[in-house]
């Protein structure tokens, strides 16, 4: 008998819908989520001294040193994830050394979902976000615009860009995340334990069934 499907990785750049794809994916099949992004922030609401260390980087929109999320992903799996429903890992790993890291943990990965999603597809897509600084409040001008051009729909304030939503940030952003990213697609690519495949597409809605297709039919084949 085939061994068991036990992590399955999702990949994607900022702004790729990696977030979206990863809901749908928890509601088409029973896994459990992996969120490193969570759980650090879980740590920093308790002020545990974890939290408060990964805070300082995480503020500044930096990675956590892997010895704090390796020690995260250790206590999941110490906790919950050795058995079960598979588990569903977004945003780790984030670097080739964390990806090295789960191999001596003897974590195995089985599968890969890499969202290859154009540049010029994703600065437009952050490039229409615009912001209700003091309440948070997140518009986009395709999906979710205002009411009034510029304006929040309950203060009537003005809507402010942030800094790093401004293509130039943006590109620059995606080009850093691109070196650690396209290491980690490599060295995943050239696993044999590894399925790995990617989908690239300009909406989420319309890839996401290409992906529900490939991983039923994959899960099914590997359950008989
Ligand atoms: P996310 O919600 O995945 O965007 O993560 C939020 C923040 O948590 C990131 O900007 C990083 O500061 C930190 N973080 C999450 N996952 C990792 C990881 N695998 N390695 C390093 N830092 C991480």
């Amino acid at each position: 008998m085939s061994r068991l499907i036990k992590n399955i990785l999702l990949l994607g750049r900022p702004g790729s819908g990696k977030g979206t794809v990863a809901k749908k994916l928890l509601r088409d099949f029973n896994f459990v989520h992996l969120s490193t992004g969570d759980l650090l922030r879980e740590q920093v609401r308790n002020s545990s001294v974890l939290g408060l260390n990964a805070k300082s980087y995480m503020d500044k929109g930096a990675l956590v040193p892997d010895q704090i999320v390796l020690d995260i992903v250790k206590d999941y799996y110490t906790k919950l994830g050795k058995d079960g429903s598979p588990t569903l890992l977004d945003g780790f790993p984030r670097k080739l050394s964390q990806a090295k890291a789960m191999e001596v943990l003897d974590i195995p990965v089985d599968i890969v979902i890499s969202l290859d999603i154009p540049s010029a597809v994703i600065v437009d897509r952050i490039s229409k976000r615009y912001l209700h600084e003091r309440s948070g409040r997140v518009y986009n001008l395709d999906y979710a615009p205002p009411k009034v051009p510029g304006k929040d729909d309950e203060t009537g304030e003005p809507l402010i860009q942030r800094a790093d939503d401004k293509p130039e940030v943006v590109i620059k952003r995606l080009e850093m995340f691109d070196i650690e990213n396209n290491a980690i697609i490599d060295h995943y690519k050239q696993s044999k334990a590894v399925q790995f495949n990617s989908f690239t597409g300009t909406e989420t809605d319309k890839i996401y069934p290409f992906i529900l297709d490939w991983l039923s039919t994959f899960l099914q084949r590997r359950s008989k």
